[in-house]
This record gives structure tokens, C-alpha cells and sequence, in this order.
């Protein structure tokens, strides 16, 4: 019998992951991306392994915060006031699911994710030989005062029942355990289990390169349409190779993803959540581990090429410019908590990246409607990292028929129709 055979679109986490999984079951992968494996989204996050992140960024409680986060164009959420319009649908959906019933059913939809976050990076990451990349450490939250800390009481409540233990530490204990933090923080809380990577690039491309050594495929190359026969997709137009056979097909193409599915009649509300970076090679404080700050959203990781300072969300759709002074107010927000921290000098490297936001925070995984063999991964907003290596795990038990230990419902892809 020829073994079955999956063509995914998308070299980023969700991508690699996908294929990764899917050789296990015993298909032959071809994996095309027009970018090298991990240069998209995948790239630049904030390496957070943030399984313990249940409870989505938006509830009712941070919708209070939203007008003057939005007062302030560098702060931590900006909408580019041109693409209001065009992004006022997929806001108004994103406040629907902020309804109190809605974050319970979502927070247990992602808390069913994080189940196996950890073994599911661990069974790709090992025999790649780069399990060395995940960190085993828990981030710490750091507060400015006793309300702030008071602020997130709700959520870390919804955290513990679910087993995600956040122990709070004095400013002092903090900074015995962190010595670059400020006198100025006045206590801490563990994030319940976070751990974090050391570089999610290499974490893309140490998969890609155990996918390749495993007899799959990674093309270099641009998926411009994809062309039906009947029900199914038959092959995929590209740009320099042409017309490309394919009997499974998979898109996990990131911010991109909607694109693609509308050409089989599908539409999803997937909106480009732009972050940014800075990583400072030389930062002038060590951290051994990730922190995280409850005045401004956003992450300070340590990474093998220095200290990346990674978060905030903009709404300007895929192709605008990046504003990198957006970059520059990472480091301004986090000096507050890290007073020894270095200004960026010419050796400072800034980003943006496109998280693929859907406004419910949980991805699309599951089957296409209008063709029969297309499956979607995609969708994963501020958590891809996390997830991927999960999802990709779950289409490869659909894609074959078996059971899963995740209630997959939450996330089919006709939940937006
Ligand atoms: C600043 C920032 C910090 C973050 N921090 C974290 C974190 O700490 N933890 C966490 O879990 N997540 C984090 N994230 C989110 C995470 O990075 C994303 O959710 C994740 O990378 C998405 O992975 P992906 O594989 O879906 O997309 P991508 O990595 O973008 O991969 C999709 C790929 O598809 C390719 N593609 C698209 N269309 C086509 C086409 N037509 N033809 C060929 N190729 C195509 C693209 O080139 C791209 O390489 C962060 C994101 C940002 C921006």
C-alpha cells in the first residue's frame, strides 16, 4: 500500500509541528513556505510556553482598560485609526466572547490545550536534538503596588482551580530570586507553569530539519491559489514551480491563513495582531527566567542572542509598516522594573510580527467545510508558540480518524458561520 501523502502550507510552529505529527502517522509531508522555516510570525514571539494563560487577554474586567491603552499611541494596544473600519467587525466579535459565560467556556477550552503542551514540544523537540531549547522555569508577574496585584485576583483564582498554582512572593523574595529587579517592585506571583524557549526560531527549524531527515519535504515557494476538481484540492498554483499535485492538503499559513480559505468559499475573521520586539545582546541585567510586568502587557525573555523584549498589539492590517517606536516603548515600560537595563545601543535588533488573532482566542483546527480534503491549523493569536505542537498533534489524530484527550468542538471551523 503507498502510504498517504499531506502537502501544508505554512513553515511557522503550527506548520512544522503539523508535519512533524503527521510523519508519525505515516504520511509522506511536503511542507512550502515562501519564507525558510520560522521566519514568519514564529520568529521573534517572546518564547513564552504560557500554558497556564487560560483566561483570554480580553474579559470584561481589561475592557476597562482598552480606551486609554488607546489613548496612547505607544502604548500597549494601538488601532490604526484608517483600518478602524475594517477591523470594527472582527473588535465587535472579540467583545461578544468578553461576556462572562463566554470566558468560562473559553478559558476551559484553552485550559484543555495546555494539557499536553509540554510533552507534545518535548516529542518533537528530542529527536531533533534541540530539547535543550525549552527552559523548565516558571515566569514571574511583577507588580508596582497592592491594587495591581488585587486587580488580577479573579483570574488567578480561575487559574488555581484548574491546578495552575501562582504562589506570591514579597518585592524582597523577588528580587532574591531576580536580582535585576527594582526596589520598586512591591511583589510577584508565578504565572502557574509558564516555562519559555531560548530561541522559537531554532525551535521552527530544528523540527523542519528532524521533518527532512524523517524523508519529508520543505519547498521554498509562494502558494498563489488553489485550483479544485469537484470537491476536493486538487493541486496548488505556485509561484516558481507551478502547478503542485496534491492528495491531502493542510493550511497552516499563519496571519495569511483566511486568504487561502476564501478561495474554497470559507470565510474566517482572522486579523493580523501585529507585535513587536527589541532583544538587547548586551542588556546590562541578567534574568533566569521570563518576567512579566502588570502594568504593561508584554514579556522579558532571556534568549540565547540576549534579552527580548516582545508584546503589544496593533490593528493596522498584514501589509502596513511597521512602527518601530512601538519596539522602543518595550523598553521603556520594562527600564521601570529593571533599572540597570542598558538603552538600546546600535546593536539592538527590532521586529513586528503577525499573530493570527481570532476574536474568540482559540484556534481554527479542524476540517474545511467545502472541500474534502483540506484541513485548517491556524488562528492561534498570542499563543501559537504554546499551541502549536498540540494542534499539530490533534490534526494528525483527525486526519486519521482516532481519539483525542481535548474536547476538539471549541475550535472546528464552522463555529463562525
Ligand atoms: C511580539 C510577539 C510575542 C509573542 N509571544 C508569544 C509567546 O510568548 N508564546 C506564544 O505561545 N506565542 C507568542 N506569540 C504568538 C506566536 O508567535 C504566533 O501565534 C505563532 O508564531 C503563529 O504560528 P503560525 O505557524 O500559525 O504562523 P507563522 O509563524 O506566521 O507561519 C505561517 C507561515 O505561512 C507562510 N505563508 C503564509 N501564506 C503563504 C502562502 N500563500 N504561500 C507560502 N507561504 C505562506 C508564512 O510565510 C509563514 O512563514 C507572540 C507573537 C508576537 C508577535
Amino acid at each position: 500500500m503507498t502510504e498517504p501523502s499531506a502537502t501544508v502550507i505554512g513553515a511557522g510552529i503550527v506548520g512544522v509541528a503539523a508535519a512533524a505529527f503527521l510523519q508519525c502517522e505515516g504520511y509522506r509531508v511536503t511542507v512550502i513556505d515562501r519564507l525558510p522555516p520560522g521566519e514568519g510570525c514564529s520568529f521573534g514571539n517572546a518564547g513564552g510556553l504560557a500554558f497556564a494563560e487560560v483566561v483570554p487577554a480580553v474579559h470584561s474586567r481589561m475592557l476597562l482598560k482598552i480606551p486609554g491603552w488607546l489613548m496612547d499611541p505607544l502604548g500597549p494596544l494601538t488601532i490604526r485609526w484608517s483600518y478602524l473600519p475594517r477591523v470594527m467587525p472582527w473588535l465587535m466579535a472579540l467583545g461578544r466572547n468578553s461576556l462572562p459565560d463566554r470566558v468560562r467556556a473559553i478559558t476551559a477550552a484553552r485550559a484543555d490545550l495546555a494539557l499536553r503542551v509540554v510533552s507534545d514540544f518535548e516529542t518533537l523537540l528530542k529527536p531533533a536534538g534541540a530539547g535543550g531549547l525549552i527552559r523548565y522555569q516558571d515566569t514571574l508577574r511583577v507588580y508596582d503596588n497592592e491594587a495591581q496585584y488585587q486587580a488580577e485576583a479573579a483570574e488567578r483564582a480561575t487559574k488555581n482551580a484548574l491546578g495552575f498554582a501562582t504562589p506570591r512572593l514579597s518585592g524582597g523574595e523577588a528580587r532574591e530570586l531576580e536580582p535585576a529587579l527594582g526596589d520598586n517592585v512591591h511583589c510577584a506571583a508565578f504565572h502557574g507553569g509558564w516555562y519559555f524557549v531560548t530561541n522559537p526560531e531554532r525551535v521552527v527549524k530544528a523540527i523542519a530539519a528532524q521533518v527532512v531527515r524523517n524523508g519529508g519535504t520543505i519547498m521554498a515557494d509562494d502558494v498563489l491559489s488553489l485550483a479544485r476538481e469537484g470537491s476536493r484540492v486538487s493541486h496548488v498554483a505556485l509561484r516558481e514551480r507551478g502547478l503542485h499535485k496534491v492528495e491531502t492538503l493542510v493550511i497552516c499559513a499563519g496571519a495569511y491563513s483566511h486568504l487561502l480559505a476564501r478561495q474554497l468559499g470559507e470565510d474566517f475573521p482572522l486579523e493580523a495582531e501585529r507585535g513587536y520586539h527589541i532583544v538587547l545582546p548586551d542588556p546590562g541585567v541578567a534574568l533566569s527566567r521570563s518576567i512579566t510586568y502588570a502594568r504593561t502587557p508584554g514579556v522579558a525573555t532571556p534568549m540565547e542572542m540576549g534579552l527580548r523584549l516582545a508584546g503589544t498589539d496593533e490593528f493596522a492590517g498584514l501589509d502596513a509598516p511597521p512602527n518601530y517606536k512601538r519596539a522602543d516603548a518595550l523598553w521603556t515600560h520594562f527600564k521601570r522594573v529593571l533599572p540597570a537595563l542598558r538603552a538600546p545601543g546600535p546593536d539592538a535588533t527590532r521586529w513586528m510580527g503577525r499573530r493570527p488573532g481570532t476574536p474568540d482566542s482559540l484556534p481554527v483546527i479542524g476540517p474545511s467545510a467545502t472541500a474534502a480534503n483540506v484541513w485548517y491549523g491556524f488562528g492561534h493569536g498570542h499563543m501559537g508558540l504554546t499551541w502549536g505542537p498540540t494542534t499539530g498533534r490533534l490534526l494528525a489524530e483527525m486526519m486519521t480518524g482516532r481519539n483525542s484527550n481535548v474536547d476538539r468542538a471549541p475550535f472546528r471551523p464552522g463555529r463562525f458561520a
